[in-house]
């Protein structure tokens, strides 16, 4: 069988490395807020090329903290609006309403996947205080329009780059485009831990302290709390193997790049829609998505022939349990991504045999 995405395999690189960055930290006797924290926080910044960086629990935490410090700082209030697309993982909108603010669906453009900037306009009103954009998928979700748009209504633009680490736009690391930034490092993600971890990037540094203090139980110096906080925190054991991962993103990221463009120049079978190639070069394929009219016959040949996908995803959010007041929604290209996309698998891990045969297989599908 080719797994999706073989995490022992993708661990087992350099598992040496990690299991001396464990034991370090074991030997150490301290568990949070150290100097794990502290040194991937400033190789991020680093990595970045900018900004400043907050390790915190997990990606949704990050990126509910941004709007619980924006909260506190007094630049958004309950009630108020957050553009944000319809096409997205559940917790990018998590995060807004959890923050008792309002999310605004729009739908995504059909051939990038990611938010259609032209759409958003409309949908700005009195009470809109930001615009949320996923680069989902691993592609850059971004345009001096809406950086216009942005300035000419007076939002904040907050970035969740839980899926696109590395990724660039005009030279600019995603992440470090718009005014805040939510990272997950969870397994499956680009930039894996062992665990569960993720970060805040922003170049405002009032916003950043205030960050830092909310997830710490609303205090920065101990036992006075300043506001009512989380517990986010990022493990010190999760900093330590990050620390030796982030060493080798580059290089992983490349050899998604490798396989991608293998996929694109050799599936060829017209009842399978293959990326578009625009703006390709700042994309980091956290992961790879064709599409096809008959998604869930290709997805039990492709089993058959043992191939491993997966669906990005298959229910929209706004059709979720959680959120049934949004029930009545109804957007037709969320609603059509969702019934025809798939995942193929791209990792730094799979040889050449297997991409091969993924290749093949595809090719010969005629269902
Ligand atoms: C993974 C993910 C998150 C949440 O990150 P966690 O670390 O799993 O909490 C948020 N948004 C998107 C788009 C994601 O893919």
């Amino acid at each position: 069988m080719i797994k999706f995405l073989d995490l022992q395999k993708i661990n087992g690189q350099y598992a040496e490395e990690l299991k001396k960055a464990a034991a370090e930290v074991i030997d150490s006797g301290w568990y949070l807020l150290g100097e794990q924290v502290k040194q991937f926080e400033s190789s991020l910044e680093v990595f970045q090329e900018g900004g400043n960086a907050v390790a915190v629990a997990n990606g949704l935490d990050a990126l509910r903290l941004i709007f619980k410090a924006y909260i506190e700082l007094g630049l958004m209030k309950q009630g108020d609006e957050v553009i944000v697309p319809a096409n997205t993982y559940i917790a990018s909108v998590l995060a807004i309403t959890d923050n008792g603010l309002i999310p605004v669906l729009v739908e995504p453009d059909l051939s990038s996947y990611n938010l259609d900037l032209n759409l958003i306009e409309n949908k700005i009103t009195a009470k809109t205080k930001a615009i949320m954009v996923v680069h989902l998928y691993g592609r850059v979700c971004w345009g001096s329009e809406l950086v216009a748009l942005a300035e000419k209504h007076n939002l904040k633009i907050i970035e969740d780059n839980a899926q696109a680490i590395g990724a660039r736009f005009n030279g600019v690391r995603t992440g470090n485009l718009g005014d805040a930034a939510g990272f997950s490092f969870y397994p499956g993600k680009n930039l894996g831990a062992l665990g569960d971890a993720g970060a805040v990037v922003t170049k405002d540094v009032e916003l950043a302290e205030t960050v830092r203090t909310l997830a710490n139980y609303g205090s920065s110096q101990k036992y006075v709390n300043r506001y009512q906080g989380l517990n986010s925190r990022m493990d010190e054991i999760q900093a330590a193997f990050l620390n030796v991962k982030l060493r080798y993103l580059e290089a992983e990221t490349q050899g998604r790049r490798a396989i991608a463009a293998y996929y694109i120049a050799n599936i060829k079978n017209s009842k399978i829609i293959l990326p578009s190639l625009d703006e390709v070069d700042g994309h980091v394929w956290h992961v790879f998505v064709i599409r096809c009219n008959k998604r869930d016959e290709l997805q039990a040949y492709l089993q058959e022939h043992g191939i491993q996908t997966l669906i990005h995803y298959p229910i929209p959010l706004y059709k979720q349990e959680c959120y049934s007041y949004m029930s009545a929604i109804s957007l037709a290209i969320t609603e059509q991504i969702h019934a025809q996309v798939l995942s193929l698998p791209i990792s730094a891990v799979i040889d050449t045999d297997e991409i091969l045969k993924v290749v093949a297989v595809l090719n010969a599908f005629n269902g």
